[in-house]
């Protein structure tokens, strides 16, 4: 019987060697960054001196929340919807230990774009930098929490995310999609997409992905 054709994964991002946006160095440089300018943001906020405290924490806890329904929206439709992010992001499928990064001008512009400045300009600079540190925090803990659950270390820490990292294993298991939720379960729950704690095993985590960023059995 014919071995049933694999759809390309090949689209505009080279499947073969390293993507551009693979390396230590600006994979460690991303983190580096956003601790850098966590710990500003958060010495900033506590100083008091962009306006009241009460309203800056308010921020950063919706900043934070909302950063959860970014984290799903990015990973459902960009990394898995948006045709050239997917397939970098597919080789973060088949080799989940690749260090794979965001551009961190990239990342920062769409914060300052999309948060700061409208928020500034429309609130206040105290709730647009109580906003953006909710978010920057998120995006940080999402980094750090992919990558312990891939790694495996430090072990705490690992064991601590341990519920999270098997929701992330069915998420690379799994041909149908789902799961896409990394640091909370919340929208996959909200928007249907948990997966069962079980997947076939024919859906093994060697699948490869298709164009439409769908996994497929090799
Ligand atoms: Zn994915
Ligand atoms: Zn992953």
């Amino acid at each position: 019987m014919a071995r049933p054709q694999r759809a390309p994964i090949r689209i505009s991002a080279p499947t073969s060697g390293r993507p551009s946006v693979e390396g230590r160095t600006g994979y460690f440089a991303d983190f580096t960054v956003y601790a850098v300018l966590l710990i500003g943001l958060v010495a900033l906020g506590v100083s008091g001196r962009t306006g009241s405290h009460v309203a800056w924490l308010g921020a950063f806890a919706l900043g934070a929340a909302f950063w959860t329904l970014i984290e799903y929206g990015l990973h459902r439709f960009v990394f898995h919807g948006v045709p050239r992010i997917a397939a970098i992001h597919a080789v973060h499928h088949r080799a989940p230990r690749s260090y794979l990064w965001t551009p961190t001008w990239l990342s920062l512009v769409v914060i300052v774009v999309l948060f700061l400045l409208p928020l500034w300009r429309w609130v206040s600079l105290n709730t647009a930098l109580g906003v953006v540190t909710g978010v920057v925090g998120g995006y940080f803990w999402y980094g750090i929490a992919h990558h312990i659950i891939h790694h495996g270390r430090p072990q705490w820490l690992a064991d601590a995310l341990q519920e999270a990292g098997r929701r992330h294993a069915l998420h690379h298991g799994s041909v149908t999609g789902g799961n896409y939720g990394v640091t909370t379960s919340l929208w996959d729950l909200a928007f249907g997409t948990a997966l069962p704690d079980r997947i076939p095993s024919a859906q093994s985590a060697t699948a490869s992905t298709r164009r439409d960023g769908r996994r497929v059995p090799n």
